[in-house]
């Protein structure tokens, strides 16, 4: 079809609109925001007739009316694509893509009221005079976990970023060659050292670095030893890397600061649980590492922050460093964060209240009760050709922690004579809230560790929708 002739057959906006007007899915928008999603709809339709960039699996769009409803669909998509709560079947406890940690209450609460009042977030209640916002979280932090200096940014890339610049821009920050991580995203660790001023420095091998390695790299221009957890993936096989005592030992006796990127950062000595070690900060920080630097909302099952703990002039020298203001967190990730660490204070309440700590200890036992009542509920409440099935299986931990640590669960499996499991999954995330689940085999699983409660009601109601 020429292109005239299918840019004519575009309906006019106002006709468009009117026809949406009456969808229950659109109900909730406003004139002026449904006529947008319209524009925008349109608009990507007329750029890919013109680019003649047809999408697979369109179909063919020769007839007004086809296109109307195309469109239709489309303006449904761009609404439905919103920020939104999401159910997460798919099994990874801190899914990056799924927003990592749930807030506990106490957590949820703190950031309601940051946000609903005004609060002392710069503000000293003693001398009634302006105060920092680094204030109360650095007391928590160092009363906690009983160092001498703590500060929060707005994440651990920052953190990492941070450490650098204050402490090694111009000098050599030497790193081995078995930590130059991608975390994911855009953060290289050899990209986040150029872009942080200092000069990367190798050592060693992927495999191996040893620690004579690190003291033949040492010069007068060296500024730091970084050592960066390999938090996302194990390098198996001949291996050998410096542990942190004698690398904090060498960085001493040459007056270098040593500051180490723990990624996903335990409080908690989760070998207590039944799960392998991972190194706790506060074990990093025994080992004689001047700032350790670990993510909020990874294992420690707080909002997104970065965290710095360490030596106090350390810490002081990152406070005054301009990049400090630009990394700073807002008062509700502040509120949060602090309402959080408080639970640290009684081990047996964070494991109990923390959401990340929660599911990940969850006992293989537990989940299967949990998921048989969920199997029980969807059984008597779906009245359609629906069958599930339960079966073992394992979820992650997910955030680049613990990343070869296989956690036994309960898989719900949902089987349909109509529906292939890529239709289920596709249709599965249509519904509101989106379901998010995985695909195995030839099944389409829910792993029952990450439902939460009322999540077998929100399931059950998405099918029979189906
Ligand atoms: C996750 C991670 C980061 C990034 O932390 P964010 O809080 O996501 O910015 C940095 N370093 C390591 C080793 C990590 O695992």
């Amino acid at each position: 079809m020429r292109l005239e002739n299918q840019l004519r057959l575009l309906p006019s906006i106002d006709r468009l609109t009117a026809r949406l007007r009456c969808d229950h899915e659109l109900q909730s928008l406003s004139n002026s925001h449904l006529t947008a999603l319209v524009q925008e709809a349109t608009e990507n339709l007329r750029a890919s007739f013109i680019e003649k960039n047809i999408k697979k699996g369109r179909p063919k769009l020769d007839a007004a009316e086809k296109i109307m409803d195309y469109l239709s669909e489309e303006v449904k998509w761009l609404h439905h694509l919103s920020f939104q709560q999401v159910v997460n079947g798919a099994g990874v406890v801190i899914h990056t893509n799924l927003g990592r940690s749930l807030l506990a209450k106490v957590a949820q609460d703190a950031a309601q009221d940051a946000s609903a009042y005004y609060c002392n977030l710069e503000y000293d209640l003693r001398s009634g005079e302006r105060g920092s916002r680094h204030t109360r979280i650095s007391q928590t932090l160092t009363r906690l976990m009983r160092v001498p200096g703590a500060m929060v940014v707005n994440n651990n890339a920052a953190a990492t970023f941070l450490a650098l610049n204050a402490l090694s821009s111009g000098k050599e920050a030497i790193i081995s060659r078995g930590q130059l991580v991608e975390i994911g995203g855009s953060f290289r660790m050899p990209d986040v050292m150029q872009q942080s001023g200092a000069i990367m420095r190798e050592v060693g091998a992927t495999n191996k670095t040893r620690l004579s390695d690190y003291a033949e790299a040492i010069n007068e221009n060296t500024g730091v030893i970084i050592d960066v957890h390999t938090s996302n993936y194990r390098i198996q096989g001949f291996t050998g890397s410096v542990l942190l005592t004698e690398l904090a030992k060498l960085a001493h006796d040459h007056n270098l600061p040593l500051i180490a990127d723990l990624g996903s950062g335990a409080l908690l000595d989760l070998s207590r649980y039944g799960l392998p070690k991972e190194p706790t900060v506060q074990e990093s920080l025994g080992s004689g590492a001047d700032a350790v630097m670990f993510s909020g909302d990874k294992l420690l099952g707080g909002p997104q922050a970065g965290i710095i703990i360490g030596d106090r002039d350390i810490i002081e020298r990152m406070k005054k460093n301009p990049f400090t203001r630009m990394f700073r967190c807002d008062k509700m990730t502040l509120a949060a964060l602090d309402a959080t660490l408080d639970l640290y204070f009684d081990e047996e309440k964070a494991v109990r209240e923390i959401p990340t700590l929660r599911l990940i200890t969850r006992s293989q036992r537990q989940i299967q009760q949990s998921a048989h009542k969920t199997l029980r509920y969807l059984r008597r409440n779906i009245s359609t050709d629906f069958r599930f099935e339960r079966k073992d299986g394992f979820s992650e931990a997910g955030g680049g922690s613990l990343p070869t640590l296989k956690l036994p669960t309960s898989l719900i499996a949902v089987m349909s004579g109509r529906h292939t499991p890529h239709r289920l999954d596709a249709k599965l995330r249509q519904n509101r809230p989106p379901i998010i689940g995985r695909i195995h085999g030839n099944l389409y699983l829910l792993d029952q560790r990450t439902l939460l409660p009322g999540d077998e009601k929100i399931i059950a109601q998405a099918l029979n929708r189906l």
